[in-house]
């Protein structure tokens, strides 16, 4: 699957810079459609990515659109509820079509579907630069080691995710720090696996203004994890030992685990903000274009739907001019944004853990409140309005 650099041919279609959810969806999404692929990441695949792993059902839907659903569900852990945790420690479990599968497998099923759609994969092969033409992108500068090759190309598609080196690169980043951080790590521990086969999400103040996780993978397997959305500096490392120590669960797990490997930490884009979408010849997509919703720092499911619909932009501008692509592509985002727009503020939960006692609490009494978190996760409901005074007002009514 990893061509090397020399293979790389002079030209295509389209190349898409990023194999992660986003830059195969689009792969996937345009050589089924008999356009000329070339997919680069600067990383040979199979390749670890710092994740909490968590499939929610955008993430399901995604997968299904893209035909890979099945072969992932065959490798995943499937989970049947997300089990909210409140800073005094109520808990509401919220059912919802769910699974973990750690992205070293994730990443390379829906890479190797986008290569037998048709797509090249030149794998280590890092984009540097693009190459310009009177103010047009025609195709980029990529480099592995000592050796630099140029490949023309109609359409750029940036899919590089959080790290901002490409995006800056490129002319796109509006802002390089990130919307968040998150750091996780993989402990096995066999005595757990009936204990926690939920996702839990957690809020307590040790962990304010973040929250903490812990998803079940299979095999005894569990990923652990902390992360901030309030742009300040923050010691995860402080922050996760805080979480182990203050949640049962957690604490329990590490007590008793052996850690797979040693914790990570990476950055979120989110709110589709921080990058300017498109300039002539260029698409940025994925969580390279903030597609990470805050508030839950789910992204998977959103990278790989932004980038099928600027998959969708290029090929419904066919015989179009180019102009027409990014207006195109830009008015799908503009779609999107308003609800990311309540991703952003129900982040304010994050700010405030006494907030989750109270809705935890309403969830555990209202069905109809229930239902309404239940939403959320299936994106049916206003996450927003957890905030609001409408919300509230129906917290206490329903
Ligand atoms: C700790 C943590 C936990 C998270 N937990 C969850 C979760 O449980 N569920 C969820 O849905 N989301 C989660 N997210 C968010 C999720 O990881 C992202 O939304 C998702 O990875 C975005 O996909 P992407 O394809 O846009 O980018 P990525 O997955 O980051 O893929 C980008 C690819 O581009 C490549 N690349 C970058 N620069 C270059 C370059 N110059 N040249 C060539 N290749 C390049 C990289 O190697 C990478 O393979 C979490 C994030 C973090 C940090």
């Amino acid at each position: 699957m990893n061509l090397g650099i020399d293979l790389l041919p002079p030209q295509c279609d389209v190349l898409v810079v990023g194999a992660g959810p986003a830059g195969s969806a689009a792969a996937i999404t345009l050589a089924r459609a008999g356009v000329d692929v070339v997919l680069v990441d600067h990383h040979a695949f199979p390749r670890e990515k710092v994740c909490g792993d968590g499939l929610i059902p955008d993430a399901h839907r995604a997968l299904h659109r893209l035909g890979v659903l099945d072969e992932v569900m065959a490798q995943a852990q499937p989970v049947t509820h997300a089990s909210l945790v409140a800073s005094r420690g109520g808990r509401v479990d919220l059912p919802g079509t769910l699974a973990v599968l750690p992205r070293r497998e994730l990443d390379d099923i829906v890479c190797r579907a986008a290569v037998r759609a048709g797509a090249r994969m030149h794998a280590p092969v890092r984009f540097v630069a693009p190459l310009e033409a009177q103010g047009v992108v025609v195709g980029a500068r990529l480099t592995h080691g000592e050796a630099t090759r140029e490949i023309r190309c109609r359409w750029l598609l940036l899919a590089s995710g959080a790290v901002p080196q490409a995006l800056i690169a490129a002319g796109m980043a509006r802002r390089q720090s990130p919307s968040g951080v998150a750091l996780r790590g993989y402990l096995k521990n066999e005595s757990m696996q009936g204990r926690i086969d939920k996702l839990e999400v957690v809020w307590h103040r040790a962990v304010a203004p973040g929250y903490g996780w812990i998803f079940p993978c299979r095999d005894g397997v569990f990923n652990i994890g902390v992360g901030v959305f309030d742009g300040r500096d923050t010691n995860l490392r402080t922050l996760f030992d805080a979480f182990t120590r203050a949640y049962p669960n957690a604490r329990d797990l590490v007590d008793g685990g052996r850690w797979i490997g040693p914790l990570k930490g990476a950055p979120l884009r989110t709110s589709l903000e921080g990058a300017r979408f498109s300039r002539p010849g260029l698409l940025v997509t994925g969580e390279a274009a903030g597609s990470t919703y805050a508030f839950t720092g789910e992204g998977i499911g959103k990278a790989m739907e932004t980038a099928m619909l600027a998959a969708e932009a290029v090929l419904a501008g066919r015989g179009h001019d180019e102009a027409s692509v990014r207006a195109g592509y830009e008015a799908r985002l503009a779609a999107l944004k308003p609800r990311f727009a309540l991703y952003e503020r129900a982040n304010g939960i994050n700010r405030h853990p006494w907030l989750t006692d109270l809705v935890i609490w309403r969830g555990r009494r209202s069905p109809r409140v229930l239902r309404r978190m239940s939403g959320v996760l299936d994106e049916t409901s206003n996450p927003g309005q957890l905030l609001s005074a409408k919300g509230f007002y129906r917290l206490f009514t329903e």
